[in-house]
């Protein structure tokens, strides 16, 4: 099947009892057995839920994996993935990453025993240098959130391979239809299924997305014993976001395009970050992996005072003030107060993102009317 096909098609199968073409929302907790022991597939709904069923096969099938897994929120995948590990090993992660990953790698996990390491992973040789031994697993963000690095997925893949250690990958930024990691080598694809996934804005979820059965069959095991498994409502809401990715992502694409080019140009604007730049220190990269460069961007302005950059981000009319991304509408944020404010300042300041930067979710209305506003905010 080719790819938008897929979008449409994938986990979609005509209910049995009806034949309705949309999978149910089986608002059930617990399915009726004939005797103990003999049931239809379904027990209890922490366990299987066919509503939810139906879109771990999508997500599946759009990562190009197996097997898919979803969960109440990003950060419950990300920390189904850590609960893989025991006491004493070593993770390596990017330095520059989501908040909230951050926030839960040292403050739930680190007093576990577990050790995390914080590298620049745009240079494959930084990790390469702090694996030892007990290097269990590789996470990485590609593009990172806010200040969009690109790591090359597919030569990380090598290190982690050589040290036996997992490779999982957030693809919360690129989304399925602009980046499949499985298919350049890493073992886990984690979502933020609330960004472009479910794109509308009206759902919290997360997913994780595989290929080896042994590797799936612990991650279910511990899906299912820490419960942080979504609502057959919001797996319903996500089905129907999927069916849309493509059409969407090109979109996000076309704008973002547009407006990291006229932020570029505005006289106003000291500095944009965007991998679709060519002179984008990872520009080379982010076109072998990537099928185009989406719609997140983030700037500086060269009045670089706060009240400044406060002044703009409330006076936009079109781009919404909030936390979040990847909705069919446009947002604006401010990294360091809102999505990153759980990174020490210190620590954030020495990877880049400064009080100052401004962070945008380009939505897929007319470029124009966001132009417009932009221009109205920055002056
Ligand atoms: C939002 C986000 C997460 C966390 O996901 P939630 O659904 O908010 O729990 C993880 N990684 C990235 C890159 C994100 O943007």
């Amino acid at each position: 099947m080719k790819e938008a096909t897929k979008y449409i098609h994938a986990g979609a199968h005509p209910d049995p009892s009806t034949g309705a073409i949309m999978t149910p929302i089986y608002q059930t907790s617990t399915f009726v057995q004939e005797a103990p022991g003999k049931n239809k597939g379904f027990e209890y709904a922490r366990s299987q839920n066919p509503t939810r069923f139906a879109l771990e096969e999508a997500l599946a099938i759009i990562e190009n994996g197996k097997h898919g897994l979803a969960f109440s929120s990003g950060v419950a995948a990300t920390d189904a993935v850590i609960k893989l590990l025991q006491p004493g090993d070593e993770v390596i992660a990017g330095s520059d990453m989501y908040g909230g990953t951050y926030r839960l790698f040292t403050k739930v996990f680190e007093k576990f025993g577990i050790k995390f390491i914080y590298v620049d992973t745009t240079n494959p040789a930084n990790i390469k240098a702090v694996v030892t031994a007990n290097t269990k697993l590789i996470w990485l963000e590609t593009p990172t959130n806010p200040l969009m690095n690109i790591t090359d997925i597919a030569a990380i893949t090598t290190i982690a391979k050589e040290a036996k250690a997992l490779l999982c990958v957030d693809n919360t930024f690129a989304s399925p239809y602009l980046q499949k990691p499985l298919d350049l080598g890493a073992d886990i694809v984690m979502h933020s299924v609330t960004k472009y996934l479910g794109g509308h804005s009206d759902v919290i979820q997360g997913a994780l997305v595989m290929n080896d059965t042994e590797l799936r069959d612990k991650l279910y095991f511990i899906q299912k014993s820490s419960g942080a498994v979504p609502g057959p409502m919001d797996c319903f809401l996500v089905l129907r976001g999927i069916k849309t990715l493509h059409v969407r992502m090109q979109r996000h694409c076309e704008n973002g395009a547009a407006i990291a080019k006229w932020l570029r140009n505005h006289p106003k604007v000291s500095k944009v970050y965007w991998p679709g730049f060519e002179d984008h220190p990872n520009h080379a990269i982010a076109k072998k992996q990537m099928k185009d460069f989406g719609g997140m961007i983030s700037f500086e302005l060269k009045d670089d005072s706060a009240e400044n950059a406060k002044r703009v981000l409330s006076s936009t009319k079109i781009f919404s003030l909030a936390e979040s991304l990847g909705g069919v509408e446009s947002l604006i944020n401010h990294p360091a107060s809102m999505t990153h404010a759980s990174i020490p300042r210190e620590e954030r300041i020495k990877n880049g993102l400064t009080d100052l930067l401004i962070r945008l979710s380009v939505g897929i209305e007319d470029a124009e009317d966001l132009i417009a506003d932009l221009q109205q905010a920055i002056g």
